[in-house]
């Protein structure tokens, strides 16, 4: 449909992108929302899915469905497809359709955003990717989960004892919140989900090991609450190695360079399961971006932007979310705004403020990112929780009030009310049995990558 209102195009439908789209919905604007996939993911939740104990719809739903009220008004058009290429000055997408054979398309825009987020970096060792499969999206997901369900699988077919210990160590690199998230989650698998479901091994006889180069896990958490989160991984089983860099990786195992302080030695630890959370980058888009307008990609490949959040030199291009290297105008000096998903959410609605103030020839405001606190669960009836009450300062805890603190925020932040019960029903569930909701891996083809639901 033709239209003589402004050309807004949202790239990704993430936290930042769905954010900025139901703020325009109300303007006199016509938006085109484009994704490469047809749902909009709750990341925090992912590693639920890896783990078998979260369905994928439980943590994810059809952007369609999601903005069907927006649509209803009738400036919004959502589209599937991965976008390629921006042309900057004919100041258009151009978007690859999703089939295989589908040709290329081109959109035109009078204001972009791109809020098109991050995807794992293997800091410059690709070929770590196969033998440790990172968590980003749902493919992602559905792989790591068969891996790991797998593993008992092999443990159970092998006869070697040295193959069998092989298959029942799981390595996880990183240990940021998405690493603590799945040794602790990996533990409870091991010691109570499959308790009395295998003959030949014992599956409370899994090592897992939680694999962090710098000295302290939960960097981004005040130190007595990275120490606290440790105890609660230790305590649940969890061998911790921090000041433990990752060197190679292969199909069995990982090279370690361990540093006590004073030297560093050379390690292997022999694992047919690795999984990698070490770190993200800003996706290839970004690149293509920064090489279009000239802009600048700090060292996460994300891009650096102006304090209004737009592009240097480009004010109709707005990068927002994990893809901007932003920072916050507050009181005092500015400070980098972190990736998380509420700093993209804030961003989407600064950047659709920032486009509308501009399209009524109004100033710009920077960006203020406002820091309700950090959560990290840690495993079953452990988490740490650092808030910034206003008025009070930080609020800090740990254990069981953390974990209860955790559940609810998570089940209130996840969009739509049939995610919330599902998530609600599966927890508890989980809760009293040990069972985890989503242990049926599909068989794929040799050699195929896994599916699931
Ligand atoms: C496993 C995991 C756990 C996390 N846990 C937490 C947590 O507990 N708390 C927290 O606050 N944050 C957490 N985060 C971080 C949080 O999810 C991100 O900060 C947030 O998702 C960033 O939002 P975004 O909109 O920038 O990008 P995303 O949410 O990543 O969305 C990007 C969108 O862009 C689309 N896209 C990408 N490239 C293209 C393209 N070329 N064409 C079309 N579409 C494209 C993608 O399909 C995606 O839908 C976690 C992240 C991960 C991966």
């Amino acid at each position: 449909m033709k239209t003589s209102l402004p050309r807004v195009v949202v790239i990704g439908c993430g936290f930042g992108g769905l954010e900025a789209v139901r703020r325009l919905s109300h303007a006199a604007v016509d938006t085109t929302l484009i994704d490469r996939t047809n749902h909009h993911l709750f990341q925090p939740l992912l590693y639920q899915v890896a783990t078998a104990g979260l369905s994928a719809p439980a943590v994810s739903a059809p952007i369609r469905h999601i903005l069907r009220r927006e649509m209803r008004r009738g400036n919004l058009t959502v589209l599937q497809g991965e976008v390629t290429g921006i042309d900057v000055v004919g100041r258009r997408v151009i978007v690859a359709g999703t089939m295989p054979g589908d040709g290329a398309d081109t959109i035109a825009y009078d204001h972009l955003i791109v809020a098109a987020g991050t995807t794992n970096s293997y800091f410059g060792h690709s070929e770590w990717a196969r033998h440790a499969p990172g968590l980003k999206t749902l493919a992602d997901a559905f792989v790591i989960r068969a891996r790991v369900i797998g593993a008992f699988e092999e443990a159970e077919r092998a006869t070697d004892p040295a193959v069998r210990a092989r298959w029942l160590t799981v390595a996880i690199i990183g240990g940021g919140p998405t690493g603590v998230e799945m040794a602790g989650t990996m533990t409870e698998i091991a010691q109570h989900t499959l308790r009395g479901e295998f003959r030949r091994i014992d599956p409370k006889s899994t090592r897992v090991v939680l694999i962090e180069g710098s000295e302290r896990i939960l960097g981004t958490f005040v130190p007595e609450l990275s120490r606290r989160a440790r105890e609660q991984l230790v305590r649940l089983g969890v061998d911790v190695r921090t000041g433990c860099r990752v060197t190679g990786i292969d199909a069995d195992g990982v090279n370690l360079e361990v540093h006590d302080g004073v030297s560093a030695r050379h390690e292997r630890l022999e694992a047919r399961t690795v999984i990698w959370a070490a770190g993200v980058t800003g996706v290839p888009l970004g690149r293509a971006l920064a090489e279009a307008t000239g802009a600048t990609l700090d060292r996460g490949g994300r891009l650096v932007v102006e304090p209004d959040l737009s592009l240097p030199g480009h004010p109709e291009i707005a990068v927002i979310g994990d893809l901007a290297a932003a920072l916050s105008y507050g009181d005092g000096a500015p400070k980098p705004v972190p990736g998380l998903s509420p700093s993209a959410k804030q961003m989407g609605r600064a950047a659709a403020a920032n486009l509308l103030h501009r399209l009524r020839g109004e100033p710009t405001r920077p960006f203020r990112y406002i820091d309700y606190g950090n959560l990290a669960t840690v495993g079953r009836k452990a988490a740490v929780v650092d808030l910034g009450v206003p008025l009070i300062g930080a609020v800090r805890f740990s254990g069981i009030p953390a974990w209860l603190f955790w559940l609810f925020a998570h089940i209130y932040f996840l969009i739509g009310f049939r995610n919330r019960l599902n998530v609600m029903l599966d927890w508890a569930w989980a809760y009293f049995t040990h069972e985890r909701a989503a242990r049926v891996v599909p068989q794929p083809e040799r050699g195929a990558m896994p599916t699931g639901s």
